[in-house]
């Protein structure tokens, strides 16, 4: 059985005024959200390029350019999808995917089983497939100041 590993790491800046999405749920009591040219959600971008790079599929900028208009205000949690079809297409399917959660806001854990259920479900997975974790910057770094949202993610695929 062949393995590939991928990672992949995100950071979007938090700011007021932006829908809070993580993980393709929303935190509609967060006063802060992720900002960028899509719906900002850097845990779906941080698991894209874990599973495009353990298919050997470059990363999310190759697949999605982020000055190409049609992604504006795209749902990050359909760009995995898309993403995730391409991976397939190569013939490989999930083993588990590892994802942290770095941030201050919002509070990651009363949601992260929801986050699970939706990330496993673009990937063709089940929710004990997906694991997430929630950890603060201790008021260090631009985490810590609440000025960021960062996310790791690894993904672990083998051929179907
Ligand atoms: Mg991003």
């Amino acid at each position: 059985m062949k393995l590939r590993i991928g990672q992949g790491w995100d950071r979007h800046r938090l700011v007021t005024g932006r829908p809070c999405i993580l993980g393709g749920v929303g935190f509609p009591d967060c006063p802060v959200g992720p900002s960028g040219h899509s719906d900002g959600d850097a845990v779906c971008h941080a698991v894209i390029d874990a599973v495009l790079g353990a298919a050997g599929l470059g990363d999310i900028g190759g697949m999605f350019p982020d000055d190409d208009p049609i992604w504006a205000g795209a749902d990050s949690l359909g760009l995995l999808a898309k993403a995730w079809a391409a991976v397939r297409q190569e013939g490989y399917k999930l083993v588990n995917a590892d994802v942290v959660i770095i941030c201050e806001r919002p509070l990651i854990g009363s949601r992260s089983a929801a986050m699970k259920q939706k990330l496993a479900g673009a990937l063709g997975a089940i929710p004990t497939d997906v694991n997430i974790k929630g950890t603060r910057g201790e008021g260090m770094g631009p985490e810590g100041r609440g000025e960021c949202v960062t996310v790791q993610a690894v993904a672990l695929l083998e051929e179907a």
